[in-house]
């Protein structure tokens, strides 16, 4: 076979290669990974270093299908992942995968490996291959700094005096019915004025030296590589388009917001959550990012990061109960974990998908068993009562609910409440205390499967009225509008969920 044969074949073979979904190859091999951001976090496969804060692959935009491992610097594209993965070397892992995106049959592949004589074309250029592969990588992954790291800097962020916590958000939270010693336990904070990012990042060497973290050494005091790179917020601004010099920023967060520090099942603070004081928003909270700093050729920055999406861990001051909780937003879980049980939080219903590897991860932390750990039996999730208006939610919920039941292998239950009560967990409990109710009795626990049979048996009656009102049967793309899903909404709520409570 001629040279220009094989490349031929070998451009073929990368074209479907590149395109090749990352989380496909991955579970192939059955690799554990968890989604952050545009990122997917998995264990090493070169260096096999512990938990998934070192080697990670860009599963969406700029950069797609490349990845790159921090630690031993190995990386590049979706087939030097598959030859990491497979033991096959990196050529063969080209065709192969090449041949599993349909790119390129069999029959080629066979062609392209048949013979000495072609196998020697063909692995002709691997070693360059390799380090522009390499190189690549390590420009487009996203750069996010182990958690220990994350936790330091932000504590020493919010220790300076610019996020102290002003009069009008402490008296924010005191109207939601927070005592002044919890807040300051949580440790919410405010953003009011600029900060000198250089004079910070000088005192946070001195105190990373100073404690002798082995884990969290900044990789070289000044310059581009150095502690802030991978921290959410921060984000780097060359001089000019020579890139040779800069300096590093912080995106000012939001003057008229409070902020919550997320803290994971170990304690530690993984990403900053803002929520705006006033205004009827429909995104009241947000996560401080420097994302779009990331590789910003216009703005003439990089090295911005996302936190991806956190989940937070509230524990009771004494773990007496065996339930873990799930719900949306940190005032909600702080209530729930008064039951003394822990409560998980996420923001926005399509997050829940995250908390059963965090619920995985607190069973073996080590603050779990100081805070008592028992013998978990089952998760409880508690979605806003929006479900039942809102089709979307609703879709999101029952996929949270399969999700977290299956991979946390413990019996999942749905709690529900009047929604005239209240939206959130929260607002209901308040409610019903004001009005002298008991909010234990007001609430209904279902199975989630049973839960889902309700929402089954409301779908076909929503079935029954789209065909009485365009006498066609909805279609899929039907069912993923907003018309049949408000007689979904309806059904469910008016005929499967209103009559629990009478
Ligand atoms: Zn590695």
């Amino acid at each position: 076979m001629q040279q220009k044969q094989i490349n031929r074949i070998v451009a073929k073979a990368s074209e479907g290669a590149n395109s090749y979904p990352i989380e496909d190859i991955l579970s192939r091999f059955g690799v554990e990974y968890r989604i952050r951001g545009t990122q997917a976090w998995f264990r090493c496969p070169v260096c096999n270093k512990p938990k998934f804060d070192y080697c990670s692959a860009t599963v969406q935009g700029v950069g797609q299908g490349k990845w790159c491992c921090q630690s031993c610097k190995a990386g590049g594209g979706t087939f030097r992942l598959y030859s990491a993965l497979s033991g096959k070397d990196d050529t063969e892992s080209l065709l192969s995968l090449g041949v599993l995106s349909g790119a390129i049959t069999n029959e080629e592949y066979d062609e392209a490996t048949g013979s000495e004589d072609s196998r020697y074309k063909l692995h002709a250029d691997e070693k360059i291959r390799e380090k522009i592969e390499r190189k690549k990588a390590e420009e487009t992954v996203e750069r996010k700094a182990p958690i220990k790291t994350v936790d330091f800097i932000y504590r020493q962020l919010l220790s300076l005096p610019q996020f102290q916590l002003t009069e009008e958000g402490r008296n924010y939270l005191r109207g939601r019915r927070l005592s002044d010693e919890e807040i300051d336990r949580v440790g919410f904070f405010s953003y009011k004025e600029k900060f000198s990012v250089m004079e910070f990042m000088n005192s946070v060497s001195v105190s990373l030296y100073g404690k002798g973290l082995d884990e969290i050494k900044p990789e070289v005091k000044t310059g581009l590589y150095n502690s802030l790179w991978g921290i959410p917020g921060f984000y780097f601004e060359f001089k000019d388009s020579k890139k040779n010099s800069g300096t590093w920023r912080f995106i000012a967060p939001c003057s008229s917001c409070v902020g919550i520090p997320i803290k994971n099942s170990e304690g530690l603070i993984t990403a900053l959550q803002m929520r705006w004081l006033e205004g009827n928003r429909d995104n009241k909270y947000f996560y401080i990012s420097s994302r779009k700093y990331h590789q910003n050729e216009s703005k003439n920055t990089n090295f911005g990061s996302s936190p991806g999406s956190p989940v937070a861990v509230c524990y009771p001051d004494k773990i007496t109960g065996v339930t873990f909780y799930v719900t949306e937003g940190l005032f909600k879980a702080r209530e729930l974990a008064k039951s003394g049980n822990v409560c998980y939080s996420v923001q926005g219903v399509n997050s829940f998908y995250y908390v059963a590897d965090e619920i995985k991860e607190t069973l073996s932390s080590r603050a779990f068993r100081e805070h008592g750990g028992t013998d978990v039996k089952r998760v409880a999730l508690a979605f806003d009562a929006d479900m039942y208006s809102k089709w979307q939610v609703l879709d999101a919920a029952m996929k949270a609910a399969a999700n977290i039941s299956r991979k946390t292998e413990k019996d999942t239950y749905v709690l529900l409440w009047k929604p005239d009560l209240g939206k959130g967990f929260d607002d209901y409990k308040f409610n019903c205390l004001d009005q002298g109710l008991d909010f234990m009795k007001g609430l209904k626990v279902l199975e989630w499967r049973e839960f889902a049979t309700l929402a089954k048996k409301a779908e076909t009656d929503a079935d029954k009225l789209f065909i009485k009102r365009h006498s066609a049967t909805p279609t899929p793309a039907d069912r993923t509008q907003t018309e049949w899903g408000n007689y979904l909404c309806f059904y469910l709520y008016e005929q499967r969920i209103k009559p629990l409570f009478v």
